[in-house]
Parts: C-alpha cells; sequence; structure tokens
C-alpha cells in the first residue's frame, strides 16, 4: 500500500452486466472518487450471485460488460485492483473459518436475510443465509479500511466487524481488521417509473451504455408529476423524478428554470425531458467513447481481470497465511 494513501477499500458488486445509471450514481461514480485518496480493490462477486440466480448462463458476458463499464466510468487498473471473486479460492477457505465463530441464530435474523428468503421461498439455499460471512470474508481477506455501500448493507458491515471482534477474541490474535463503512453519496436512485429504486430486473433503468437515441427514447417514457395531467396544468417539480435527474445531470440555469417555469406551467414536460436527455447525453458521451475504445479489443477487460486476479490472490494468500496460523491450524 502506497503511504500516500488513506487505507484500503473494498467493494464488491455482482456481475449484472451492463451498468445502469442507480449503479453509476450509486457506487460506480463514488468507486472512481476513492481512487484518490485510498488503495482501492474492486470486486466482481459471482460466488455471491449464486445464491439468487437460476443460471449461469450469462455470467461471462454480463462479468465482461459490467468491467468494461467500471474502466470506461473511470476506475484506473493499474492503481486499482479489478477481479472476479471465484479467481481467489482463498475466499472460501476465510469463509468457512469464520462460519466457525459465526452464532447462527445472527445470521437467520438479519432483515436482508429474511427479505430475500421472503423473496425466492422456493431457494433459502445455505449459501443465502451465509452471504453474509462471505460478505465479510472478502472484505476481511483485503483486510480493507473502509467499505463503500449504500445505507441497506450496514447491518453486514456491523456484522462484520462482530466477527472480527469475536475471531480475534477467540484465538487471542488482531490478524483481523475492523472495517469503517462508508456511506455513499446517492443511496437511492429511482427508476424511469419514478416509484422504484432504478433496477434492471424491474426494467425502469437507463443504461450507461445506450445509444443517445436509446437514452432519449428512456428518458421520454419517464413518469413525472402524476398530479399534472394537462399541459396547462402547473407542476411540482419536487415531486417529479425527472427534476431530480436535473439536478444531476443539468447546468444549474436550466435546473432554476425548470424549477420555475414548471410550477407556473411556462415549460411542458415533453420539453423538460428533451432538455434532461440532452444533457444526459452530453455527460455520457466521455464514457461511451471511452467504452468504444477499449472494447476495440476484448482482451484488454480479461488482462484487467488476470491482472487483479494475480495482485488479490497475493493480498489474500498472506491473510490466509496469518489466519490459519493464528487458528492453529497445522
Ligand atoms: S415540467 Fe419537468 S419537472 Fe415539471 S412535472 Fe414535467 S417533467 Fe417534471
Amino acid at each position: 500500500m502506497t503511504d500516500a494513501k488513506r487505507g484500503r477499500v473494498f467493494s464488491g458488486a455482482r456481475p449484472t452486466g451492463r451498468q445502469h445509471l442507480g449503479n453509476y450514481l450509486g457506487a460506480i461514480q463514488n468507486y472512481v472518487a476513492l481512487q484518490d485518496e485510498y488503495e482501492c480493490v474492486y470486486c466482481i462477486v459471482d460466488l455471491h450471485a449464486l445464491t439468487t440466480v437460476d443460471t449461469t448462463e450469462n455470467l461471462r458476458t454480463n462479468t465482461y460488460e459490467m468491467a468494461l463499464d467500471w474502466l470506461a466510468a473511470g476506475i484506473r487498473p493499474v492503481e486499482s485492483i479489478i477481479f472476479i471473486q471465484s479467481h481467489v479460492p482463498q475466499v472460501a477457505e476465510l469463509h468457512l473459518i469464520l462460519s466457525m465463530v459465526t452464532p447462527l441464530g445472527k445470521l437467520t435474523d438479519l432483515p436482508t436475510f429474511k427479505e430475500k428468503a421472503r423473496m425466492q421461498p422456493h431457494n433459502i439455499n445455505y449459501g443465502l443465509v451465509g452471504y453474509p460471512v462471505l460478505m465479510a470474508a472478502d472484505i476481511l481477506l483485503y483486510k480493507a479500511s473502509a467499505v463503500p455501500v449504500g445505507i441497506d448493507q450496514e447491518p453486514h458491515i456491523e456484522f462484520a466487524r462482530e466477527l472480527v471482534r469475536s475471531f480475534n477474541y477467540r484465538f487471542n490474535t488482531d490478524v483481523l481488521v475492523e472495517p469503517q463503512m462508508k456511506a455513499t453519496e446517492f443511496p437511492k436512485v429511482l427508476g424511469i417509473d419514478g416509484q422504484q429504486k432504478m433496477s434492471k430486473s424491474l426494467n425502469n433503468h437507463i443504461e450507461l451504455a445506450a445509444t443517445p437515441q436509446e437514452t432519449t427514447e428512456r428518458v421520454m417514457q419517464m413518469v413525472t408529476d402524476p398530479a399534472r395531467i394537462r399541459r396547462s396544468d402547473p407542476g411540482n417539480p419536487d415531486v417529479c423524478n425527472v427534476y431530480s435527474m436535473h439536478k444531476i445531470f443539468s447546468p444549474q440555469e436550466d435546473v432554476e428554470m425548470v424549477n420555475v417555469e414548471c410550477r407556473r406551467a411556462g415549460i411542458g414536460c415533453v420539453d423538460c425531458k428533451r432538455l434532461l436527455a440532452r444533457h444526459l447525453n452530453a455527460h455520457l458521451e466521455p464514457f461511451r467513447a471511452r467504452r468504444a475504445e477499449i472494447a476495440r479489443d476484448p482482451n484488454t477487460v480479461w488482462y484487467v481481470l488476470e491482472d487483479g486476479k494475480q495482485r488479490a490472490q497475493a493480498i489474500a494468500s498472506q491473510t490466509i497465511a496469518e489466519v490459519t496460523e493464528a487458528v492453529g491450524l497445522l
């Protein structure tokens, strides 16, 4: 780790393929910024994905597309480690060792487990229960000092911290390090339905890699202030997701104009969305250009992931050696 950096950050994301604005605002943007302050380890958590996916058919494509989006968005692979979770098998070893200091009741009490069990009652597998232990193993294997996550993941970070204390106490060691949570600035981005969190599975998303025309089409489908029925009705931008997006992607003078003109029916929703689409496309243009440039040679992404694997394994091997010695395994 370089002395100039404040510590090591770890974060993982499931291989969900092409990323959308919600991923970008909620995680990727933060990933990029953190590189200036921290040594960053970013993991594509394919093992975690197995707890909920029915098929691994698209795993390779989804991994490639997601890594490509990360690189195009500004994650710098020379500084940061980008790798695939299953490429570092030491995480499974740490997961198993940590499971021995994990009370089962704690896992089944976690709200995230209850929610997952409710969503897929036909498939409450062991991996689903042990998910927070594997997540803790991910973080602890790399001795991350900080973990950038949404507020909904807070119980998991607290759980990882408790595991560290239990493990270190039980084996009279200090090899594991308690991570701190770093809340993201945009924990929730609504989809084009204006109701639910942006998500591919809900088909309410806008892909970063979409063409300008596709992006405009998605923006034009956005739900606005539901009380504004006719063009002549005054609107309320405070309840409109289009306005929320303007605040992120449009210049200040247009944000102010929309805020004023919407309230007195001076601007219609169609024009307001067209304006947003223009600013959003301008914002995404450098991303799209970088993406096309990187994608020209598909080996680039796989090379980055292979290099990340080597660097991640080097850290993981060291931690596992310390852990097994602390535990007293021969
Ligand atoms: S004018 Fe814009 S901010 Fe106002 S309701 Fe329509 S889309 Fe939303």
